[in-house]
């Protein structure tokens, strides 16, 4: 037999989210009590496995922020200036924490007009004052300021140390409301035993805590984020690693000798975590793994996004599921499923093809189009014919080419092809409607399988394969449906 004709033969079948279902298994929980707590790297846990896009329609800060705050993760873009991607960065790690670390304080020296500016533009409304560097020496707050002379230095108007409510170190949460509320001041600093200021508590923070009970948080009760990177721009990666929890690599073929050497090198020299992707076959992630010590996590599927033409342009994908399945053979391979986390990539239109991507191996879903339709995502409303929508492109497309910085996913090889179209999707509310939308539709599915989270979903998940005409069947079908009504 020739070497063509067994290649014929040998044709692979590729599963995408459009030709499986999940089987019905024995249920033993009710769907409102099953847990879809995941990991979405080695080290990082979520409360629900949906992760936002890197896409300049999808994540910026307030979206990172929502997201998280409902038990998800966003991944902040990097079609901007490092300084941008930066700043999105701190905003989210700023939005509330427990023990907030990285205080914007001012000096006794400041002008009131300038510590008004600096209220405003970190949106605070409280300043630690210190001087020689960390010593603190007294708090200026928005009533301070308000209706002072502008001209008035800080010292003249702040609150001075001898009149101070602080804490130390050792401080518990508790205690810290306690005192907060005893002495009717929303802002605590906290010193160490030569009065250098170490962090602030704010009456806030504490109750946002108590507002977002799901909320994904670090240890000092931030919000977690991510920021996707090149795998060749290690000055960006160095200056995010601060400010977020992973870091993923966002080229649009992992697989790919250049980038994995400079993969191997970042990973050394970076804290974050860092998740590899896109990957799409068995044997690029066992390269991928074999190669680099210490993958967080991998982000999988190639060419299925709903804004993606790849596949139609090149010929060449490797749709999610598949992608997903291919991740997993590997990892079970290497012992290390469940371990590293697979977040499946693309083309996910409902919480259908989460449950699929999930019970073949993913921790975590990857979505663009299904958050680029909020109200936090950063792209324009606009309304047409009365229905509101909201823009969405494709990072390989000409719109977020021609913004240049991220030119180096999806330019190599192929410089003069646009592999993304520039479109609108339907505004879907805010990020919380979605996420309550798709927590109750996972849980729903999961319980027809029987499975009460996610790891149990992986060994109990049965497949069955709709031949295409079969497809009409488990849709609505022999009914009119009103203009607007789905289908
Ligand atoms: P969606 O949720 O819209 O179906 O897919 C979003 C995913 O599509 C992104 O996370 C990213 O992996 C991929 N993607 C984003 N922009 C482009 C593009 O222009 N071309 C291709 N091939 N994929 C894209």
């Amino acid at each position: 037999m020739g070497r063509f004709l067994n290649k014929v033969l040998n044709i692979e079948t590729v599963y995408t989210f459009n030709d499986l279902i999940l089987l019905p298994g024995k249920a033993e929980v009710e769907p409102k009590e099953i847990e879809l707590k995941t990991k979405v790297s080695k080290n990082r846990w979520i409360n629900l496995p949906f992760v936002s896009s890197p896409m300049d329609t999808v994540t910026g800060s307030d979206l990172a922020v929502a997201l998280a705050r409902e038990g998800g993760i966003g991944i902040l873009h990097r079609n901007c200036s490092v300084e941008e991607q930066v700043e999105m960065a701190r905003k989210v790690k700023r939005a509330e924490s427990t023990i907030i670390r990285d205080v914007i304080v001012v000096k006794p020296d400041t002008t009131v007009s300038e510590a008004i500016e600096i209220m405003n533009s970190y949106d605070i409304h409280g300043l630690p004052v210190v001087e020689n560097g960390r010593k603190l020496v007294g708090i200026v707050t928005w009533r301070d300021v308000r209706y002072s002379d502008r001209q008035l230095k800080i010292k003249d108007v702040m609150t001075p140390r001898e009149r101070l409510i602080v804490a130390t170190t050792e401080v518990s949460i508790d205690e810290a409301k306690r005192l907060m509320q005893k002495h009717k001041v929303e802002k605590l600093p906290i010193v160490n035993n030569k009065w250098e200021l170490k962090g602030l508590i704010t009456i806030k923070d504490l109750e946002l805590r108590g507002q977002y009970p799901m909320a994904s948080r670090d240890e000092e009760g931030r919000l977690l984020v991510g920021a996707a990177i090149s795998p060749f721009d290690l000055e960006r990666a160095k200056k995010l690693e601060k400010y977020v929890d992973i870091l993923v690599v966002d080229v649009a073929h992992f697989h790919n000798e250049n980038v994995i050497r400079a993969t191997k090198k970042l990973v050394k020299e970076v804290s974050a975590e860092v998740i590899a992707g896109n990957l799409g076959t068995k044997e690029a992630v066992l390269e991928t793994l074999t190669r680099i010590e210490d993958i967080a996590g991998l982000r999988v599927g190639m060419g299925s996004g709903s804004i993606c033409t790849t596949g139609v342009v090149t010929k060449v994908a490797a749709p999610t599921l598949y992608a997903t399945l291919q991740a997993a053979e590997a990892l079970d391979e290497l012992g290390l499923h469940g371990e590293i986390p697979i977040i499946a990539d693309g083309g996910i239109k409902n919480t259908g093809d989460i449950a699929l991507a999930l019970a073949m191996g993913a921790s975590a879903a990857m979505m663009g189009n299904l958050f680029a339709g909020t109200k936090e995502s950063p792209g324009r409303l606009i309304a047409i014919q009365g229905k509101y929508y909201k823009e969405y492109y494709g990072m390989g497309s000409a719109r977020a080419r021609s913004k240049r910085a991220n030119l180096d996913r999806y330019s190599k090889p192929s410089k003069d092809i646009d592999e993304g179209v520039e479109g609108w999707v339907p505004y879907r509310g805010t990020v919380k409607d979605v996420v309550k939308e798709l927590t109750g539709g996972l849980q729903a599915s999961m319980g027809y399988v029987g499975a009460k989270n996610i790891p149990e979903l992986w060994e109990k998940a049965r497949f069955g394969y709709i031949p295409p005409n079969g497809s009409q069947e488990i849709r609505p079908h022999d009914i009119l449906i009103p203009k607007g009504g789905t289908n």
